[in-house]
Formats: C-alpha cells, structure tokens, sequence
C-alpha cells in the first residue's frame, strides 16, 4: 500500500501515539480533537513494561522516565496495621531492569503531543466528532458542528471508552474513585518508588502513587487516590471534607501531609469506571483502538499501556497487510488474545479490592495475600501487572526495554 489518508479522532494516548507511528510510516495523518486546547484529564498513571517498549521504539522513553517516578512495588496493607496482602515486585520478573513509572497524565500527554507536533502532524482542535460516514471504501467523519471532514481511506475512533464511532456496549462499574495530584509531602514516610495502598475490606482505599515532576510544577507529586460509589459522590460532598479526611487518617495517618493540601472538594475529580470490550474493534475503514475498543477499572494498570500497543500493532498491520482490511485484521489479530485475557483479568481482580463484597476481601486478607508471597505466585503477579502475561509483545516484534541503558 502507498501513503494513506489518516484520520485520527482522539488527542489522547493512543490517538497520539498512533498518530507519530504512521506518520513516521509515509501516511498522510490528521487528529481531531474536541477541546480548543488539547489536554489531559486526570492525575497519574501507571506505565508498564508493555506501553514503555512501544515509547522506547518512539524514542521517548527516556523522557518518561525523567518527567515520571521509577516504581519497584505494588504494595498494599490491610488496615491501619493489618497485614501486607499484596506485594508485586518487578524484580520478581527475574530482570533487575524491569520496572513501571507513574507518571502524571499531562507529563504522557506533552511528550507525546510534543512529538506529534515536531513530526508535523496536523492537530485540529475543538472539532466534537459526532459519527463517521462509510462512502463506497473510504470514511468521512462528521462532527457535532455540522462539519464534515474527508474523504479518508481509515479513520482511527482513538475517542476513548465514551466513543460515538461504536455501538454502545459493556457495563459502568458501582465503584470509582476520587483523584487528585497532590506535591510530595517533605520529610513524607512513603516509599519513592512503590505504589501504596490501604485497604478496609473491598469498600474503603486510599492509595499514592508517586508520579515525578510535571513540567508545570516545581517539585515531585504524588497522585492521591480514594476509592467510592459513584451513588454516594453526593453523599461525600455533603458530609464535607473534614468528615471525609478523619475517615482517611483512620486508615492511613501518615496521609495527614497529603490531605493537608486539600482545602476544596474540587481539587478532587471524580473518575468513574466501565467494563467494555467491542466485539468488532475493525470495520471497513475503521478501527476502534485504546478505550474506544476496551475499557476496564484501573485496577491493573492497563488501559494507557494497552491503547499505546493497539497503535503499534496498527501501524505494523498496515504496513504488513495488502489493503486496508487486510492492514485492520492483521492489527486486531496482533492484539485480540491479550485484550480480552486483560479483561477477564481485570472483571476477575477489581471485585477483590472495590466492591461490597465480604467474602473476597477475607479470603485476599487471610489466603490470597499470605500466599501471594510465595513463588510462582510471585512470578505470576509481577507479569499480570506488568502487562505480559499472554506474551503480548512477541506477536508485535516488541521486546521489554531495559531502561536503565538509557542515556
Ligand atoms: C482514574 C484512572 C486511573 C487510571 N490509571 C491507569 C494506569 O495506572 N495505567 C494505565 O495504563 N491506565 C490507567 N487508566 C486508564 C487510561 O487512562 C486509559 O486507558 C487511557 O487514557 C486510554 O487512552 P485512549 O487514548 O484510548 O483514550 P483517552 O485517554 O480517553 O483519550 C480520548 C481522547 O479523545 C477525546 N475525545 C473524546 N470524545 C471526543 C469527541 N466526541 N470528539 C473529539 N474528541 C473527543 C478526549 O478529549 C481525549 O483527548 C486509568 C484511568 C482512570 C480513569
């Protein structure tokens, strides 16, 4: 196939890096992204072993990790002084270099944004895209304004887990969370490099994540998390924030410095959480990538890794197939298997540490987390969390990168 014309609908992680791997391919790229400014919405993030190989071929790895934190562990506590019943350490992999970053959301999106620029891609912004159009075998797409945009030979819905481009599918989740990215407390007792958590059976979590020094801020943040029902967000905002912070302190005191910061409800966003998966993520001259195809509780830390390896395995069907269906059905393949292990993964976990359920969380507490600590089970977890169980990469001429070759 020669240079095709590219739409991409969606200015986040998967939208951008789709945009930088085709174009760096000869294709003739356009985003379209509703807001006048583009921006990312959110505090941090975890990026795994899977998403940084696909920022290590981009050649940006080395920017994730100075603008992000390097985290060894994933370790949580039940209660105040309960037991540890969940301990992932990478080095469990048997590969000293492997490691996740958190990072905050704006630090992805301005490295990836900012290379998408400086490749020449063009961003059109404050264009709503409303539905695209199939016309003989090229898409136009149609936008909330009346405009329409195209002819084009593939349109990428890269619009996240709310696209209009597919059907309608999956279920909201009971329980979300509230987020804010908060500084690095001085003299704080959290561990640099882990992501923490505590837990009160499945109902109650607090967690923090370090997430490094985004460019906007002066010093290193952490993203601060608070797991509830999205039935009782209102509830939450009426009893007030005092009510709310005596009820962290109860669980982990040493959020004191944290919640310190916190003087408006609004400083928190309220993310809520959906299980959906498309059954066809490929029609003619379409594909559904990132969310836009599978969305889950980020419970396992997925969807922004997952979104950056649909853009890769796109951009290497289209390269390796002889149309543009055949480009789509080579990139679905690529990634079929592991998306839908990951969403069973995910549906499976999520329950454990946020639902109303007793059950599970007594069995995590007495027999899951003390047994967890024994191998293979060590094993097994850090893979599931570092996005390889399935061997997704292999498929995809991936490799796990050592970072700490890095410059
Ligand atoms: C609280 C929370 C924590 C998370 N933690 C992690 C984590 O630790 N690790 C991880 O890998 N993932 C995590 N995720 C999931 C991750 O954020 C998503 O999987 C990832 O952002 C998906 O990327 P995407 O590019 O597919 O879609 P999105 O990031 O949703 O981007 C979609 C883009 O499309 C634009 N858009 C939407 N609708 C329209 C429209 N109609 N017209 C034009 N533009 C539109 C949006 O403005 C946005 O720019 C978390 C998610 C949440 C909510």
């Amino acid at each position: 196939m020669g240079p095709l014309d590219i739409a991409i609908a969606g200015c986040g992680p998967g939208g951008l890096a789709a945009a930088l791997l085709l174009k760096r391919d000869g294709h003739r790229v356009t985003v379209f992204e509703r807001f006048e400014t583009p921006r990312p919405i959110g505090s941090g993030l975890m990026l795994q072993p899977t998403g940084l190989a696909v920022l290590d071929r981009l050649g940006l790895a080395d920017l994730a990790l100075q603008k992000g934190a390097r985290i060894d562990r994933l370790v949580g506590q039940a209660g105040m002084a309960g037991p540890v019943v969940l301990d992932v350490r990478y080095a469990a992999l048997g590969r000293p270099a492997a490691f996740g970053i958190g990072i905050h959301r704006a630090s992805l999106f301005a490295l990836l944004h900012d290379a998408v620029t400086a490749a020449g891609v063009p961003i059109a912004t404050g264009r709503t895209v409303a539905s695209s159009v199939l016309d003989g075998v090229k898409r136009h797409l149609h936008f909330a304004d009346g405009g329409v945009a195209g002819p084009f030979d593939l349109v990428v819905d890269a619009l996240g887990t709310r696209t209009p481009l597919a059907p309608p599918t999956g279920r909201s989740l009971a329980y979300g969370a509230i987020w804010a990215s908060l500084d690095w407390p001085d003299g704080a007792s959290f561990d640099g490099a882990a992501l923490e958590q505590r837990y009160r059976r499945a109902s109650t979590m607090v967690g923090v994540l370090p997430i490094g020094t985004p460019s906007n801020a002066s010093r290193p943040q952490v993203a601060f998390f608070w797991s509830l029902r999205a039935d009782r967000l209102a509830a939450w905002r009426t009893a007030g924030l005092d009510a709310w912070k005596g009820e962290v302190l109860l669980l982990w005191p040493a959020c004191a410095p944290l919640l310190d910061q916190i003087v408006d409800p609004d400083q928190l966003t309220f993310a809520h959480y959906a299980h959906r998966t498309l059954c066809n993520p490929a029609e003619p001259a379409l594909i559904h990538i990132g969310d836009a195809w599978h969305s889950a509780s980020p419970q396992l830390g997925q969807g922004a890794n997952m979104a950056l390896l649909d853009a890769w395995s796109l951009t290497k069907g289209l390269r390796e197939g002889a149309s543009v269906g055949a480009g789509l059905e080579r990139a679905v393949a690529g990634r079929r298997r592991h998306v839908h292990l990951y969403q069973r993964l995910t549906a499976l976990f999520t329950p454990v540490y946020q639902s109303d359920s007793r059950l599970l969380p007594f069995v995590r507490d007495r027999l899951v987390g003390p047994m967890s600590k024994l191998w293979p089970a060590t094993w097994i977890q850090a893979a599931m969390v570092s996005g390889l169980i399935g061997n997704p990469l292999h498929p995809l001429g991936l490799d796990a990168p050592d970072l700490t070759l890095l410059p």
